[in-house]
């Protein structure tokens, strides 16, 4: 599978047994159907992976340059997810087959529905490590 942003393969990561596909220059993470929701069970909490996904708003089509998924190749559609400080716009598989968090995205959605230090949050950054960290600036070394 290829990074919808820069088209180069996905690198696989596996948590537990849930594989999840990422960048490695960053740009992002890739959840097939279904593996958000593992995570948060995984995480211990079933719930909140299925009562987010449900929050989740799918926008009109809209012009403009669209990424294709890494699956199939169709060009996938805008969800609006809830953030932890503004809606965050996720591109999804118009047929299913999964999820497309840019890099930091999938930190302001996790933290929207889970308060920064809860165990759950807390698995789920070990697992993904610094996938899941909030967008960074780029600092020097040291
Ligand atoms: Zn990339
Ligand atoms: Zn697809």
């Amino acid at each position: 599978m290829l990074c919808p942003q820069c088209r180069q393969s996905l690198v696989i990561v596996e948590c537990d047994h849930v594989e999840l596909d990422v960048c490695f220059d960053g740009h992002g993470i890739w959840f097939d159907a279904d593996e958000l929701r593992q995570l948060f069970e995984l995480a211990g909490a079933a719930g909140n992976g299925s009562g987010l996904e449900a929050r989740f708003a799918h926008l009109p089509a809209h012009a403009g340059p669209k990424r294709r998924c890494p699956r199939c190749r169709a060009r996938m559609r805008h969800v609006e997810a809830p953030g932890s400080s503004e809606q965050v716009i996720l591109d999804e598989c118009p047929r299913g087959h999964g999820l497309w968090f840019d890099d930091g995205e999938l930190h302001e959605v996790l933290s929207s529905e889970l308060d920064e230090g809860d165990e759950v949050l807390v698995t789920i950054k070990r697992y993904l490590g610094s996938f899941c960290e909030p967008r960074k600036e780029e600092t020097p070394d040291g």
